[in-house]
């Protein structure tokens, strides 16, 4: 039963690393937490599996937490970007399969990615693009960049749309994109057949290139 749940651990628990480790552990979880600040640890015990003090540039106390066992860690250290990288270095010799590493800027992206880092992330970014996208236009939910040319976006059904079915509104061979679900109130219809219906404010998910994406917003909807 436990085939999906995963161990993983967090290390540092400011803002960011900190809603990773709560939500995971949510989820149910096995998550370590990490700080070497006493009072987030402290903060964090009713939050994580296990919360411990330490200091992640410290490769002995990272043995000794077994962290070499782990298939996830996350490093979240904000600010301090030599402290991060040391962190991801000492994680990837240990050859932990999935280092995900928050990044502060365009440098510190560049050398976590020729150590290794397994996924680099820049949330301030990524959600900023997000957000804008957002408040660009209402019909879009949702966004994730996939590339430089691709992306995912939800977009609520409008008028214009309702009562059609996907084969009607031919929103492949017109605009190139895949509709990969709609969702209908607490329903989600995953890989809809040519002949589904959407209705208006059904919520479709939609894969394609940002060019054709954008035309089919503009244009088909
Ligand atoms: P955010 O912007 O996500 O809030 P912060 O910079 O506030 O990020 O949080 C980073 C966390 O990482 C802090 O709680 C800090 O104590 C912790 N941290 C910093 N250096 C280390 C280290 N060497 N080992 C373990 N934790 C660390």
């Amino acid at each position: 039963m436990a085939s999906n749940k995963k161990q993983f651990a967090v290390i540092g628990l400011g803002r960011f690393g900190g809603s990773i480790c709560k939500e995971l552990y949510k989820m149910g979880h096995q998550v370590l937490a990490i700080d070497n600040r006493d009072h987030k640890v402290n903060e964090f015990a009713t939050f994580a599996t296990h919360a411990v003090i330490a200091n992640s540039t410290d490769e002995k106390a990272l043995k000794a937490l077994g962290i070499r066992n782990f298939e996830y860690v996350i490093v979240a250290i904000g600010d301090n970007i030599q402290t991060s990288i040391l962190t991801t270095l000492l994680l990837k010799e240990m050859e932990i399969p999935n280092v995900w590493v928050k990044a502060q800027n365009a440098y510190h992206h560049k050398v976590l990615e020729k150590i290794g880092a397994d996924r680099i992330i820049h949330p301030e970014h990524d959600m900023g693009i997000r957000i804008a996208q957002h408040l660009h236009s209402e019909k879009i939910v949702d966004y994730i960049e996939l590339s430089d040319e691709y992306s995912i976006v939800e977009l609520l059904a409008t008028k214009k749309i309702h009562h059609k079915s996907l084969v009607e509104i031919n929103i492949r061979a017109k605009y190139g994109c895949t509709v990969l679900a709609i969702k209908r109130g607490e329903e989600i219809n995953v890989s809809p057949l040519p002949n589904e219906v959407i209705y208006e404010n059904d919520m479709l998910v939609v894969i394609g290139h940002k060019n054709d994406l954008k035309r089919f917003e503009d244009e088909g909807m």
